[in-house]
Order: C-alpha cells, then structure tokens, then sequence
C-alpha cells in the first residue's frame, strides 16, 4: 500500500488498540513488547512480529512507544540506541514534563526525532476521529506523519517544546484523578446512607454538567486577577466545605478527601481571604504550602 511502515513497542492495553487500529487501517505493522504472548493475537490479524527492539526500530522509520512510563522507555531502547538514527519517535507513554523533554534530548543526541504524545482516552477511543491525542516536538516531524497518526485519534499539536503534550495531559489529569476521587467519596456517602451508585447517578451527573460553567466563568476573573466576593465568598465556602466534612464523618466513611478540602479552605482564610471569592485560593495553590 501507499501508507507508510508503522512499529509499535509496547503491548498493553493501549498499544494493543494503536497496533490494532493501524491493521484496521491498512498499515504494514511491526510488534514488540517485553512479554512476546501480548503479540500473539496482533500477528494472527497480520502484523509482523520483531524478533528483537532493534529490529522493531529498524523495520519502520515511524516507531510509536506505548510504555508504562519513560523509564521503561529507557531501559527498554537503551541498549538498542543505535538504532534510532533517523527514527521518528512517537512517545505515547505518559510521564512528567521534564522526563518527556530529556526523553527528547536522549533521542536526538542518538539522531533520532521525538515526537511526544498524551493520549485523552482509554484504549476504547483508540481508532476514533473524534478522541484526541495531544503531541508535542519538531513540528515538521508532526505535520510529516500526522496522517499517520489520525490513524489512532485526532491530534492536537501543542508547540516544539517536547513537554507541552504531557504538560496538557497532566492538566487534564490532576482534574480527572480529583474529580473522580469526588465521585467516589459521594458514592461512599451515599452508600452509607443504603443508596447504590445507579441511585445517586442523575443527580452526580447533573453536577458534573454543571461544571464548565463555573469554569468559564472563574477563568475570565481569575485572568484579570479579579477574586472579589461579589458572586461567593470564602467565608461562605469555608461553613459550607465543613458541613461537607461533618456529614461524610458522621455516616463513617473516609474523610481524607473532604479534610484535605477543608484544610485549603483554613489557609485561605488564615491569609485574609475570608470575604474574597473562593477562586482566591488559586493564589494559594501557586506556591507550595510554607
Ligand atoms: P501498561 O502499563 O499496561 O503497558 C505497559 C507496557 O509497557 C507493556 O507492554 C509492558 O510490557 C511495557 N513495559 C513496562 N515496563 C517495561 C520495562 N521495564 N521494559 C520493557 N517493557 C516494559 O499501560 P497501557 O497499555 O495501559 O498504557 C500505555 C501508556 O499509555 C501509559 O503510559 C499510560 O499512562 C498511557 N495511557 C493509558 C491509558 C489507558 O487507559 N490505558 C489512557 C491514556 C494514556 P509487558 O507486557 O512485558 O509487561
């Protein structure tokens, strides 16, 4: 065919659906992951099994890296680092900012090019135009095989550094771990109290839905440096956060969540924000706690 070789290292659950979305696709793909059996099912639908990572390298200029994380990357390309002269690198695996760009230097010091990715779905939305990976690195790189990579998900170029595709998904992943952690703490409380998670779900989903609101709506003032307590205020927010942390203490459930709330919402007052709006926290959380 006309598209080009694709490799693919690392078969968890996400390379599994990448090496499986480009042999739906059409595309020419070589395996390898550590456990060679996560192969097996990848090779009876067509792709080629590598019989080593530097054979994996060599088979395609394009190579997507799906690891547990960039020490797994190293570890595993390390002693095969010869072999990524004139590579195309796409790290899909997740890791910090600052990994990701010495990810990149490593890469390019052994001429090869990395591009950095941070997938926003779980393997399910691997295939879908409509998911989204964000990518960062060399932009001619980028622009040179995103056809390539629409194959897996859309793609959202963020810029050259290398860490800005993990930066915009550890964004979305502090917020995805916390809220989840809040939906959790609901359905404990809500099960102390003989409801089920399918009882409570309207009214959890209906908050959720709210959500970009306030979004928008903070992220205007919270730019113009504008946290008046015009709309609420901290004071307010305080009673309301305890009332939160007493009732979860009174049904005995867990309440590491709710206290850790109730403690930002104590230093915010202790630093004279009682009647400023509760965004003035985001003032507090720029620094780490003294
Ligand atoms: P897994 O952790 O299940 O897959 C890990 C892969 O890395 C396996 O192929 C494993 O090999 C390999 N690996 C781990 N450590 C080493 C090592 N030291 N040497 C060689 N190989 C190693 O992850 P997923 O497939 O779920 O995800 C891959 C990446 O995608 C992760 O960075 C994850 O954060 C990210 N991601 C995952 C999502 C998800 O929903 N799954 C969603 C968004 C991003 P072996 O099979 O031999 O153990």
């Amino acid at each position: 065919s006309s598209k080009q070789p694709v490799t693919v290292i690392g078969l968890g659950p996400m390379g599994q659906a990448m090496a499986r979305a480009f042999l739906d696709k059409g595309y020419r793909v070589t395996v390898w992951n550590r456990t060679a059996s996560r192969a097996d099912a990848l090779v009876e639908q067509g792709a080629v099994r590598a019989g080593s990572v530097e054979e994996a390298l060599a088979a395609s200029e394009l190579v997507v890296l799906s690891l547990t994380d960039y020490d797994a990357v190293h570890s595993l390309l390390e002693p095969a680092a010869r072999a990524l002269t004139g590579r195309v690198l796409v790290n899909l695996s997740s890791d910090t900012p600052e990994k990701t760009r010495a990810g990149a230097r490593w890469v390019a010091e052994h001429g090869g090019v990395q591009l950095s990715g941070g997938v926003t779905v779980p393997p399910s939305g691997i295939g879908n135009p409509k998911s989204y990976t964000f990518y960062s690195g060399p932009r001619s790189a980028f622009e040179a095989h995103r056809p390539t990579l629409e194959a897996l998900t859309g793609t959202d170029y963020r810029g050259e550094d290398p860490g800005l595709a993990a930066l915009f998904y550890q964004i979305g992943m502090v917020m995805f771990w916390t809220s989840m952690l809040s939906y959790w703490q609901a359905i404990a409380l809500a099960d102390a109290n003989g409801l089920t998670a399918a009882d409570v779900l309207p009214h959890a989903t209906e908050t959720m839905a709210t959500m970009p609101n306030f979004l928008s709506f903070y992220a205007q003032r919270i730019d113009a440096g504008e946290h008046g307590g015009d709309v609420d205020r901290l004071a307010m927010g305080m009673a309301s956060v305890e009332h939160v942390l007493h009732t979860n203490a009174d049904a005995g459930v867990d309440t590491a969540l709710p206290a850790a709330v109730v403690e930002l919402f104590r230093r915010g007052m202790k630093a004279g924000h009682a009647a400023d709006s509760f965004s003035s926290l985001v003032e507090l959380m720029k620094k780490p706690a003294a």
